[in-house]
């Protein structure tokens, strides 16, 4: 047990000047210091150690919806195909640790070889290897040839698409990723042109419902967002071409869009220079053009946004994680909405009731900041310190 001691609290609720103690992983009170004290003096650990956050911030740990913790950021993606698995694995493993040590204290992989992420969310639970809470999809459910080929199950027709989601959750995926449109970093690939049809869709949300399990579809142009989301899926991915009537259709069923900024920055601000395909620059560029229109829709239509990086794409690296909230701001969230974005909403999309918020009963995933993120969004990008399940990482 040990207490956070002296400092504000800033999460969803508001900033408030509040101490938090922790306990065997768990936030067990959050308040004044008597009655946290009542709450320490009730668990009999004598006198537990204090943390001093006198002046500072305890916000919660930040959730990364969207990352490819086997992918490093380097200019060509398709590079690590001839990577072995050894080599995949050390990399994920050292990709977790960065992300961890930046206050991301839960990621969702959205795309990996084979079992890789389902096996370091067991890793990092183990304690084997230091890293965030880690929810996985197992592999990308995608048309034959589609984007992300090289790693996804392709996919052909309803039956054997439901067949190959079912594969997914045999495996013990959290969550299912499928592509309804064509990408930036799959060569050949029409970026905004459909994949996946409105009837493969259908399946694969159907193999998700039973289990009430989460579904996200990679979707870049509109007709491919609104063959998603009228399958019922729970996140588009990117979103980039999202017109009025697909944030519309968002808005009315509560889809979340995670919108993957820093995917394109990374792109667009290094490009062909720095070694990133011509296709996928081109590409991107074409998209960070339309992009500013797709966060216009969102806003007013009133768009549920959850934070997403699409980590390990060309320079778009674990550590850089919490730079995705100042890019949400500069589109024009506020802070408080960046925080809820990467905060509850994430929790909320991935399926989490107890974490995203500095509230007893939920897990001590923190992070203790120099400045409220509500007022200045760069102070994510500085944690002082970080705890994830209880545990100083940082
Ligand atoms: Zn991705």
């Amino acid at each position: 047990m040990y207490v956070l001691r002296g400092g504000r609290v800033a999460d969803a609720a508001g900033t408030r000047e509040a101490d938090v103690a922790v306990a065997d992983g768990e936030i067990v009170a959050v308040g004044d210091p008597e009655a946290v004290d009542d709450a320490v003096e009730a668990h009999d650990d004598g006198e537990p150690p204090e943390v001093d956050a006198d002046g500072k911030v305890v916000a919660p740990g930040l959730i990364d919806a969207h990352v490819h913790a086997m992918m490093d950021g380097r200019p060509d993606v398709s590079t690590a195909v001839s990577d072995s698995d050894y080599t995949a694995s050390y990399r994920t493993a050292s990709n977790l640790e960065a992300a961890v040590e930046a206050g991301v204290t839960t990621v969702r992989d959205l795309g990996s070889r084979e079992t890789l992420a389902l096996d370091a969310a067991e890793a990092v639970a183990a304690g084997d290897i230091d890293g965030p809470r880690v929810l996985a999809c197992g592999r990308n459910v995608i048309m034959t040839g589609g984007h992300g080929n090289w790693f996804g199950r392709e996919a052909d027709g309803p039956a054997e698409v439901r067949k190959a989601a079912r594969e997914q959750l045999k495996a013990g995926a959290d969550v299912l990723k499928c592509m309804a449109t064509g990408g930036v970093l799959t060569e050949g690939a029409v970026t905004g042109a459909p994949e996946l049809t409105p009837e493969e869709l259908a399946a694969f949300t159907d193999a998700a419902a039973p289990t009430d399990t989460p579904t996200a579809a990679h979707a870049h142009g509109e007709e491919g967002i609104k063959n998603a989301v009228e399958a019922g899926i729970s996140s588009i991915e990117h979103g980039t071409f999202m017109d009025r009537e697909a944030a519309e259709m968002m808005a009315e069923r509560g889809t979340y869009w995670v919108p993957t900024a820093s995917a394109l920055r990374g792109i667009v601000e290094h490009g062909v220079e720095a070694g990133i395909p011509e296709d996928a620059v081109a590409k991107a560029e074409d998209a960070a053009n339309r992009f500013d229109d797709a966060w216009d829709h969102a806003l007013d239509a009133g768009v549920p946004i959850a934070m997403g990086t699409d980590a390990g794409t060309p320079f778009n690296f674990f550590e850089d994680i919490p730079q995705e909230l100042a890019h949400m701001v500069e589109y024009g969230l506020s802070p408080e909405r960046a925080l809820e974005a990467a905060t509850v909403n994430a929790a909320d999309l991935l399926g989490l009731d107890d974490v995203g918020r500095v509230e007893e009963g939920y897990q001590a995933d923190l992070v203790v900041l120099d400045a409220d993120p509500t007022e200045d969004v760069e102070a994510w990008q500085e944690p002082e310190a970080v705890f994830a399940r209880g545990e100083r990482v940082a």
